[in-house]
């Protein structure tokens, strides 16, 4: 076929990738196969299925031609070697540590992390023998210092919570490799359009598709990805016999697949949290519009960012995009479209806590609840929700002020959303 040498372009491949017309139907967009299991030719061919020495599908649990379409789609998109689809980000994080640490391993992780990412390294950690060193991911020799003989990677998010920091993805690789271990990279708020972090070294990136990927509030859905470069030769849960599969070596029969094949064929077999093929369906159309979607959000992020700024009754605003901002230099090497549509502001009052509640139940456009990367405009105040039991020292030790508002910024009309905003800072105490 002509054009088959071509290497296509981003929006392209978002989508075209991983899928052509159903060759029975004729159907152009991606079917929802909606099915459990799989009729096999015959024995042999089933018995090869289950050995992995035929790849095809068994089980949706393990495999389902639609997660398949969107797992291609990503995976190019990621500049990806392949990818697993997950029910949930979490989900997808949990499945990369199963996969690569044993009791006692350890990982180094950057403090700025989503608050269910660090409950599950705290909490879920403990209870599999696994031990997360934090560190504050603004100085590589903090990494350096806490990497031990039992650490097996290290973890951070390529824009962080809660000050929106940008990670420096590239020394941090280089440091990873010199003690033969991987990075892993959750990209969350900045998705493959704005940053692909294995461009920069990163090995492994996971997702929470359930934000700027699905794009519209509708699923929860994860995603894992390996860019196929680290060397797992060496690494014992790969190179070594997998007692979970007869001995299988997976690096020894899969190669640079080896990671994958087992985060599918063990970890994801064994605990189970698989994307339904219904959900992959709705993340492929959020794929079909991301960079549209995306350059939207960046700009009405920006314009909102600089309104804040200016405002008299804002104390500060934590976004990359600001010139004035601690990571802005590193949010231009990493992210030059835009560091993402997530960001902390804080209003100046003599009472944070009261003045934060007020401005929330002032707004009209933005809705008051916990996500992120909605096609819609999403506000939530920390110190009254998520951290509502933290005292106000306690509020500070975590880097969130009583007055600190997380907005999201969704793909309205840009002059509503400072309209809103505006009317909603009248509106509080000062
Ligand atoms: C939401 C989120 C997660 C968790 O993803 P779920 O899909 O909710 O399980 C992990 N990391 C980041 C950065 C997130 O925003």
């Amino acid at each position: 076929m002509a054009g088959q040498k071509r290497r296509f372009g981003f929006e392209t491949r978002m989508l075209h990738a991983g899928h052509i017309p159903d060759t029975v139907t004729g159907a152009r967009a991606v079917p929802i196969y909606q099915t459990t299991s799989y009729v096999f030719e015959d024995t042999d061919k089933a018995a090869q299925l289950f050995e992995l020495k035929q790849y095809g599908n068994i089980y949706t649990r393990i495999n389902n031609p639609t997660v398949a379409a969107f797992e291609e789609r990503i995976a190019s998109l990621e500049n990806a070697t392949g990818a697993v689809a997950t029910a949930s980000g979490m989900a997808a994080q949990l499945n990369v540590m199963m996969t690569l640490l044993d009791p006692g391993d350890e990982i180094v992780t950057s403090s700025h992390l989503y608050g269910g990412t660090t409950t599950q390294f705290v909490h879920t950690f403990r209870k599999l023998g696994l031990k997360a060193h934090f560190v504050d991911p603004t100085h590589l020799d903090n990494w350096a210092a806490a990497i031990t003989p039992r650490t097996r990677l290290l973890y951070g998010e390529t824009i962080g919570n809660p000050r929106g920091s940008v990670l420096d993805i590239e020394p941090l690789a280089q440091l990873a490799h010199a003690h033969n271990i991987p990075l892993v990279v959750d990209s969350t708020f900045a998705t493959p359009y704005l940053c692909r972090p294995m461009d920069w070294g990163a090995d492994v990136v996971v997702h929470s598709a359930t934000k700027f990927i699905g794009g519209h509030g509708s699923s929860i859905a994860g995603v894992l990805l390996d860019s196929g470069k680290f060397d797992y030769s060496r690494f014992p849960t790969i190179a070594d016999p997998d007692p979970a599969y007869h001995d299988l070596r997976f690096y020894e029969t899969f190669g640079h697949y080896g990671f994958l094949m087992k985060a599918r064929a063990v970890t994801l077999r064994d605990t189970g949290g698989a994307l339904s093929p219904f959900n992959a369906f709705l993340l492929i159309q959020g794929l079909e519009t991301l960079s549209v979607r995306m350059d939207r959000h960046v700009q009405n992020a920006q314009a909102v960012a600089e309104f804040l700024h200016g405002h008299p009754k804002v104390a500060w605003v934590a976004y990359a995009g600001l010139a004035d901002n601690p990571y802005h230099a590193l949010a231009q090497k990493y992210t030059p479209k835009g560091p993402g549509a997530v960001f902390t502001f804080g209003i100046k009052a003599g009472n944070p806590r009261l003045a934060g509640k007020e401005f929330i139940e002032s707004l009209h456009l933005f809705s008051h609840l916990a996500n992120v990367g909605d096609a819609r405009s999403l506000v939530i105040h920390p110190a009254s929700t998520t951290h509502q039991q933290l005292s106000d020292s306690e509020l500070e030790q975590a880097g969130i002020d009583g007055g600190m508002i997380r907005l999201s910024i969704g793909l309205e009309t840009t002059e509503d959303l400072l309209w809103d905003l505006e009317q909603a800072l009248q509106a509080t105490s000062a």
